[in-house]
């Protein structure tokens, strides 16, 4: 499994992490699956409705429910859903718990090591698995998916 992104939403993504602090940042991002390939195609911020939301994000359901109607009509599925971390980018032991419900592609971010990096991660036999994370030109992912 590779998860596909964009340059520009990756660089999005950071941006919001840093805006969002001191509070994790969450955003759900939708796009296609085509053979091992998971590709973004479109980023929805959302709230962090945690009530310790510098140490955890909580999505609204009935604001996850609205978006995932949105992109189904745009032919999209919720495929990863990204947050920002104030501790290293690995899956908390909360998060472990929400990937079960969630088994989607989990992007974390951090900025531990001074510029904000991601990784990604997906649940399997209980345990958090790295993904491998291949950046792209906006027209080249475009290209893929149409
Ligand atoms: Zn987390």
């Amino acid at each position: 499994m590779i998860l596909v992104i964009p340059q520009e939403f990756i660089i999005r993504l950071h941006n919001i992490a840093e805006e969002m602090l001191p509070n994790e940042a969450a955003v759900l991002l939708f796009g296609v699956v085509i053979g091992n390939r998971v590709i973004v195609q479109s980023l929805e911020t959302v709230q962090n409705v945690s009530s310790n939301p510098r140490t955890s994000f909580r999505i609204d359901p009935e604001e996850e429910y609205r978006h995932l109607i949105e992109a189904e009509e745009r032919g999209e599925a919720l495929i990863a859903i990204y947050h920002s971390h104030p501790a290293p980018p690995r899956p908390s032991f909360k998060d472990l718990q929400f990937m079960r419900l969630n088994p989607v592609i989990w992007l974390i971010a951090s900025k531990v090591s001074g510029d904000w990096t991601s990784r990604a991660y997906v649940l399997k036999n209980d345990e958090a698995q790295v993904v491998r994370v291949e950046i792209v030109e906006r027209h080249d992912c475009e290209e893929r998916t149409t």
